[in-house]
């Protein structure tokens, strides 16, 4: 069984899809999507020979060889232009999960839909979405083992009409029960879908990411050093500006 994690990417997966998930580990995704019936087939990424190994085994034991193909490299260098209708990417950081993006850019000619989980950094993952004209189809939240999880999914759609999408999602407003206007920097950051319809645990993130901020800027505030100063000044700023939009 999946986790509730893996479980919503697999949800996301267009039904019937051909779909590559990069950075794949154990390639849980892959087999639990193609022998649900989710995905036709799928190619597994792994750059690192422990977890490509771990794949391998994983999908020779579920007896899925001829429909799920590991493959070793990095990033989107495993798959072939058009190979895949769909691009899954978990469980690493936002800033790893653009350079792999970027780097294959070319490799996206083709793929209709992306779903990224960033562990981190999630503005970045909206930012290079919005820029690269993908249109941000669903945000999903939700918790795990202490753990709170973003998933996002990233349409390709006609230039216009991603762009038209786009300025709407992204347009500046005021979001009910939120006290402060919400302008580009703070969708990007607090997800456009996500803080329009806020659920408990979007909430829970934002306090704790509040409390964390909270933390580092005390022990800061115990140096002298002007740098260190002017470090907690931002911080102070940063703290006041999310406590009044939440
Ligand atoms: N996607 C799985 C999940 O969400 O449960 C596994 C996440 S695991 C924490 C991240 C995996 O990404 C590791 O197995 C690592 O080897 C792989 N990885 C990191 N950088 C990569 C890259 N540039 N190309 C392919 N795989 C990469």
């Amino acid at each position: 069984k999946l986790s509730a994690r893996l479980q919503q990417i697999c949800d996301q997966l267009t039904p019937g899809c051909r779909f590559a998930d990069i950075g794949s580990d154990h390639a849980l995704l892959p087999v639990a999507a193609v022998l649900s019936g989710q995905a036709a087939s799928a190619v597994a990424g792994e750059v690192n020979e422990g977890p490509y190994e771990a794949a391998k085994r994983q999908v020779a034991q579920s007896g899925l060889n001829s429909r799920i193909s590991v493959r070793k490299g990095n990033g989107l260098e495993v798959i072939d232009p058009g190979e895949v209708e769909v691009i899954t990417i978990a469980g690493m950081g936002g800033a790893l999960m653009v350079s792999i993006l970027s780097q294959g850019i070319s490799k996206l000619n083709g793929v209709k839909r992306l779903i990224l989980q960033p562990n981190v950094g999630e503005d970045l993952v909206r930012r290079w979405l919005l820029e690269e004209g993908w249109y941000l189809s669903a945000e999903h939240i939700l918790e795990e083992d202490g753990k709170i999880y973003e998933i996002l999914t990233a349409d390709r759609l006609e230039k216009a009409e991603a762009a038209a999408l786009n300025e709407e999602l992204y347009r500046e407003r005021l979001i009910p029960g939120c006290s402060q206007v919400l302008n580009v920097e703070r969708l990007l950051l607090m997800g456009p879908r996500l803080s329009e319809a806020p659920v408990p645990v979007f909430f829970a993130k934002w306090d704790s990411e509040i409390s964390k901020l909270m933390k580092v800027r005390s022990q800061i505030s115990k140096s002298e050093l002007e740098a260190s100063r002017l470090k907690e000044e931002e911080m102070r700023v940063q703290i006041e500006e999310w406590k009044e939009v939440l």
